[in-house]
């Protein structure tokens, strides 16, 4: 009786153990086919949404994600590029009909038409009380040229963006330099928003100071990138926005014969003091090709030009 009694709950127990553990190991065995499945979201790609970033330094495009990739070209701070893909710290971006790989950390999100990105903490957004700062004349038209330096300005909602006319013979110039002395110039600046050089401004004046600044960069309403009018020129890799620019070939030819298209070099190299200006020999600005003859044969600033100055 005693040692039966011990054979049923011993039976028991293994019965109560089977109900318990059985429902388990089919469990287990029915989890295993979907562990794949469960990673299968993890290989499926999700797509780069493409957005617009600004370089917020000079940035290095390269034909792999890594520095050691060769160089495609360098990007002046401050231009917009169009980001297509990204991975580990590495974009692939767009920028003047050239595709490659930049380190993000020079490149920031910003609005369009180069607002401060609200959502952006350490960019402060725009004080409005900048243009009552501002004494100087607005909007001076001479001889149907719009002239804008140091003295007059333009208001903040002037915002014409790229003036189609000069677009088109700047692109000109551009392929004439192709064809007479083999180089390949780029257009990297023409319009800039009042908010934008606003923004650049005080970057170059907390990078460089205010005296550097005045010398090289405009302040708000006084750039002529602004009226749509002006580009900044340069090689395919070296010496962008850098005085050393003027020894190249590029250079030499865009002085020469930048008046055949309708383009001034706005800030030549002897006329600080009358334009307010470095020499920047990177800066053309179109006024039209009777104008811009004139001006080269004359060899005078536009100030000269229109003022007699
Ligand atoms: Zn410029």
């Amino acid at each position: 009786m005693h040692v039966r009694l011990k054979m049923i709950l011993g039976v028991l127990v293994l019965v109560i153990a089977a109900v318990i553990m059985l429902p388990r190991m089919l469990n287990d065995k029915e989890e295993e086919p979907e562990q794949p499945a469960a990673e299968e979201p993890v290989e499926v790609v999700e797509e780069f949404q493409e957005i617009y970033l600004f370089t917020t330094d000079y940035l290095n495009m390269r034909t792999g994600p890594g520095t050691e990739n060769e160089k495609v070209r360098t990007i002046p701070v401050g231009e917009k590029v169009r980001a297509i893909d990204y991975e580990d710290g590495w974009y692939l971006i767009e920028y003047n009909g050239q595709t490659g790989y930049s380190i993000e950390d020079y490149l920031s999100e910003l609005l369009e038409e180069g607002e401060p990105n609200p959502e952006s903490p350490e960019i402060e957004a725009p004080e409005e009380t900048q243009e009552e700062e501002d004494t100087g004349e607005i909007m001076k038209t001479i001889d149907g040229i719009l002239l804008v330096n140091k003295t007059y300005g333009l208001p903040s909602d002037y915002y014409p963006d790229v003036n189609s006319e000069a677009k088109q013979w700047v692109e000109q110039m551009i392929t004439n330099a192709k064809d007479e002395i083999n180089k390949e110039i780029i257009a990297f600046s023409g319009f800039r928003s009042y908010n934008y050089q606003k923004k650049l401004y005080n970057s170059s004046v907390e990078t460089d100071g205010e005296e550097y600044a005045q010398r090289y960069s405009a302040k708000p309403g006084h750039s002529e990138h602004q009226t749509g009018l002006a580009f900044d020129l340069g090689g395919q890799m070296k010496y962008w926005l850098e005085p050393e620019f003027a020894d190249t070939e590029e250079s030499v030819w865009l002085a020469e014969n930048a008046h055949r298209f309708g383009f001034i070099l706005r800030y030549p190299e002897d006329k600080e003091n009358i334009t307010g200006y470095a020499y920047e020999p990177w800066h053309f600005r179109y006024v039209g090709e009777d104008h811009a003859k004139k001006i080269y044969e004359e060899g005078i600033a536009l100030e000269e030009y229109l003022l007699g100055e």
